[in-house]
């Protein structure tokens, strides 16, 4: 199982900045090398490969019965910018690899594997996550997605011309006999595996998340003219829902309520002047959908009786709302015994971070398999998970989606 380490280390040099960091943002020059890369490995091993419209690439092991629902696994090789070479990319590479020992084996599966690589799982050009995904699964329509304009002001159409795409937008959405299962391998972007010395984490439920954009606007003035009483400063203001968003989370009744003020600019941004607007973006999870939405409710309310109190002007707009995913009992324990027959340690957890098999989860049974990574850190240079446990993890891999397919 060698031909993975080499080939993660060559897909991190298709990087638009250097080494050891990685930026690839979806539709650049570097992801189109990326997807050429990773479609010729799996043309070389008698992978069919198909894309369909948005980009989202399928690579189907064919099984003896074509006709019955495939077994999925995958996920995405694009990365933020300057950040790490396995988030992702383990998911795809090790898809393949999977089904080359699978292949070495002798193992001929009765329902076909696929791997599949979602297009766009960060949000890094359209500021939404998941574009590939939510489109697969039907929760984005075409109508929408065409809206997005990226940090360049190119919209999707546009954005794909360079790209030799099959099919029409309208087709990307899913039939839910499509997959018989999915299952999505991926660093655990945490440090709870490490901590506790195990090989796999077998998740049993994905975060929900949801996000807002908060615009406030107050008055601006010289710092030195306007008295204290007079002011309508919307730095503060922003401050101050800041810290909300902290407690609101930190008093909610579930442990699993985590809230981020990811965002936070004022303007115009010099010292002598009182900022006259400012601009939130804010992450508020959880796994458990009512003590979520309770506390996005709560939010809310909180974000209008500050800007009342101070008399600013406020804007929130919800950029998404997503839901919890719960995982399909009989998928983890498949996973729970390839880990036994492997002799591997594993245990069952969530994932609080999003990914693409939160929205797979709408169309088909759906778990994950999560392997440590060093302290925990992702979208970072330093993420790293060592050759060992990725092997663990492609064979967990492996051994899970044989027993799906046999039958
Ligand atoms: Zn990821």
């Amino acid at each position: 199982m060698q031909k993975i380490h080499k080939e993660l280390e060559k897909l991190a040099s298709i990087s638009a900045c250097p080494t050891p960091s990685v930026t690839r943002i979806v539709f650049s020059e570097q992801d189109a090398k990326a997807r050429e890369y990773f479609i010729g490995l799996c043309t070389d091993i008698g992978l069919k490969v198909r894309t369909d419209a948005v980009g989202n690439t399928f690579c189907r092991w064919e099984g003896k019965n074509k006709d019955l629902p495939a077994i999925g696994t995958g996920s995405h090789i694009d990365a933020i910018p300057e950040s790490g070479m396995y988030d992702g990319t383990v998911g795809v590479f090790g898809g393949l690899e999977a089904i080359r020992y699978l292949m070495e084996m002798g193992y001929e599966p009765e329902r076909s594997i696929e791997v599949l690589m979602f297009t766009s799982e960060e949000p890094t050009r359209f500021g939404i996550g998941c574009l590939g995904s939510r489109m697969l699964c039907g929760q984005l329509s075409p109508e929408e997605a065409l809206k997005f304009k990226d940090f360049d002001g190119r919209g999707l159409a546009e954005l794909l011309e360079r790209f030799d795409f099959d099919g029409t937008l309208d087709e990307v959405k899913m039939g839910n006999d499509y997959y018989d299962a999915f299952v999505e391998f991926h660093i655990e972007q945490g440090p709870i595996l490490e901590k506790e010395g195990l090989d796999i984490g077998i998740v049993t439920k994905i975060a929900a998340p949801s996000s807002l954009r908060v615009s406030l606007i107050g008055q601006g003035g010289h710092a030195g003219a306007v008295l204290m009483d007079k002011r309508r400063d919307a730095g503060c203001a922003a401050a101050e829902i800041s810290l909300a968003v902290e407690r609101i989370a930190k008093e909610s009744t579930s442990p699993d309520t985590v809230a981020t003020t990811g965002i936070l600019d004022i303007k115009p941004r010099a010292v002598n002047s009182i900022p006259k607007e400012a601009y939130l973006e804010i992450d508020l999870r959880d796994t458990d959908l009512e003590v979520r939405d309770k506390a996005l409710e709560d939010l809310k309310q909180e974000i209008e009786e500050i800007c009342k109190r101070r008399n600013i002007e406020s804007t929130v707009e919800l950029i998404n709302k997503d839901s919890p995913a719960i995982c399909e009992t009989k998928l983890i324990d498949a996973v729970e015994a390839a880990t036994k027959e492997l002799g591997l340690t594993s245990k069952k957890m969530i994932s609080r971070a999003y990914h693409d098999s939160l929205f797979m989860a709408q169309v088909c049974p759906t778990t994950m398999i999560f392997i440590p990574c060093r302290d925990g850190i992702s979208h970072h240079a330093d993420e790293y998970s060592t050759p060992e446990q990725i092997e663990k993890g492609v064979k967990t891999l492996a051994l899970t989606l044989k027993t799906l397919s046999s039958k």
